[in-house]
């Protein structure tokens, strides 16, 4: 278990003093036009946090360079502001935070919890499952992807929405990386390094992302961060049965239909009703009644065919 292994001393992250009992936000990747799903996530979101009187942030994770779709981040921040989803802190963007994710991964390699690997996806094997090739061969770390350590242990959480879920990552998954060969940061160092030192305590997404928990979760341990409580949101479908999802062009969200638009998502939440009205009174209004227990459970929005 953990507590033989404990995490780094001093934690190599240090999170503000100010923690509060609540930090949500919306991190959205600019790598196609915000759809109908990621308005839930937003909304959803944005209705935990300011029901539990926490702060609601917006992060940008614009890391992955070449799959940023020309355009999306503009319609993303537009989208914000038509729906009037106020965020409690200035947006920040990954892209010019990418000395602070190298650092980490420095501090993790002074610890040896980080090593250079020259194995191609193809000598993966069919499974996927990474068996440690490069783990004891000390290469230079130059052009070459770096990968983190794993171990053989359960690492759980208790999701708010889908339960207990589980993964041992050396089992499932093997050490996995954190900076791609060709230098990009990967998704999973990002959201942990940032969720840390934003203070973040509850993360609100898509359920697509519940398998990506565990490395997260693992990440944190590494920097000495608190854990957070998860809640993944079943997802919209289109009427293929795929979910909604940038790489099946889902349609951007029109955004001169807001308060509509803004109505269909809280009904796929199985919300109350609220009144048609800007957005903000709408919002103000779904703060009001939010209740969690009425968000069906499971990973699939049953009957939410757009
Ligand atoms: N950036 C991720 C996405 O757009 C979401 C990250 C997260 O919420 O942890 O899919």
């Amino acid at each position: 278990m953990f507590s033989n292994n404990p995490p780094l001393t001093p934690p190599l992250l240090q999170e503000g003093d100010s923690r509060m009992a609540y930090t949500g936000r919306f991190a959205p990747s600019p790598t196609g036009p915000l759809h109908f799903g990621s308005l839930i996530t937003a909304v959803a979101s944005y209705c935990d946090a300011k029901a539990n009187a926490g702060q609601w942030l917006v992060r940008i994770e614009d890391t992955d360079i070449p799959r940023i779709y020309p355009g999306s981040e503009a319609h993303i921040l537009r989208s914000i502001d038509a729906f009037q989803l106020e965020p409690d802190a200035e947006i920040i963007f990954q892209k010019d935070r990418l000395e602070i994710y190298e650092s980490v991964i420095e501090q993790l390699h002074q610890q040896g919890w980080v090593y250079a690997c020259q194995c191609t996806r193809k000598m993966l094997g069919s499974n996927h499952i990474y068996a440690g090739t490069c783990r004891a061969l000390a290469l230079p770390f130059a052009g070459q992807a770096i990968r983190v350590k794993v171990d053989d242990q359960e690492i759980c959480f208790d999701d708010r929405l889908q339960g207990r879920h589980c993964s041992n990552l050396q089992r499932d998954l093997g050490d996995f990386v954190l900076k791609r060969r060709d230098g990009i940061i990967n998704y999973q160092l990002a959201v942990a390094v940032d969720d840390c030192l934003q203070g973040m305590t509850h993360v609100v997404r898509g359920a697509d992302l519940l398998d990506n928990t565990e490395r997260q979760i693992w990440l944190g341990r590494l920097l000495g961060c608190p854990e957070l409580q998860y809640m993944h949101l079943p997802l919209a479908m289109n009427d293929q049965g795929q979910k909604l999802s940038k790489q099946n062009m889902a349609q951007a969200l029109d955004l001169t239909q807001a308060p509509q638009l803004l109505q269909q998502a809280l009904r796929a939440l199985h919300q109350p009703e609220t009144e048609l009205d800007a957005p903000a009174q709408m919002l103000r209004q779904a703060v009001a009644q939010w209740d969690i227990r009425r968000i069906p459970r499971g990973t699939a929005l049953q009957g939410c065919y757009l």
